[in-house]
């Protein structure tokens, strides 16, 4: 077993970009507030909390069955939440399989008897927090292929929140032989 999966950690399930979607993504942070650093940008699939180490077990054991295919995203607005006061990229529309892979893995956490928010789930990237207002508007949209899914942990230093891919696990459309395992555990 790997150390973080032997204590309590505050995980959650996210769609993490390759570097050069990532890229692409960071070149949008408008100049507001703390800017999301630029590793640290992610999809929030389903936020966990602090989840203990039968529960985490439990969890992954069921990513490991999720069976969605691989989707495309397209990025198109740059928007704001004044409530929360953060800055972040939206979609032009959330795709079925997007939707399916939140639904599955929030019956799973539910199932492991994870307390869950019951907001409605809004897909987004989030790029800056504490942000002053600024105006909606379209962006030249970027296109993200997603082929994964991961569970990341958030750890929090003294210069901000950092997040740490743990496992990963590839989309699919079938069970499959070995890629569709146990997920790959991230060095
Ligand atoms: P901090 O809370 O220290 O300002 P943070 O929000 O970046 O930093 P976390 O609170 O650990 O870090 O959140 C990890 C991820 O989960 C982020 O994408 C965050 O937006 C999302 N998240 C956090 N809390 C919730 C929640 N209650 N509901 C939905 N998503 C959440
Ligand atoms: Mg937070």
């Amino acid at each position: 077993m790997e150390g973080w999966e032997r204590r309590k950690a505050r995980l959650f399930f996210a769609l993490w970009p390759d570097a050069a979607v990532r890229g692409r993504i960071a070149a949008q942070r408008p100049a507001v507030g703390r800017s999301v650093a630029e590793e640290n940008l992610h999809l929030t699939l389903l936020f966990l909390g602090s989840v203990d180490v039968e529960q985490s077990r439990r969890l992954r054991e069921a990513a490991a069955t999720v069976i969605v295919p691989p989707f495309e995203l397209r990025l198109v607005r740059l928007d704001y939440w004044s409530r929360s006061r953060v800055a972040w990229l939206g979609l032009d529309e959330a795709p079925p399989a997007l939707l399916s892979l939140h639904r599955q893995l929030k019956a799973a956490a539910q199932k492991v008897g994870l307390a869950l928010e019951s907001r409605r789930y809004r897909p987004h990237v989030t790029l800056a927090r504490d942000a002053a207002t600024i105006a909606p508007r379209p962006i030249d949209p970027i296109h993200w292929t997603v082929t994964d899914f991961c569970l990341a942990e958030s750890v929090l230093r003294p210069e901000g929140s950092q997040y740490l891919v743990r496992q990963r696990w590839p989309l699919r459309t079938e069970v499959g032989p070995a890629v569709g395992g146990a997920g790959a555990t991230v060095e």
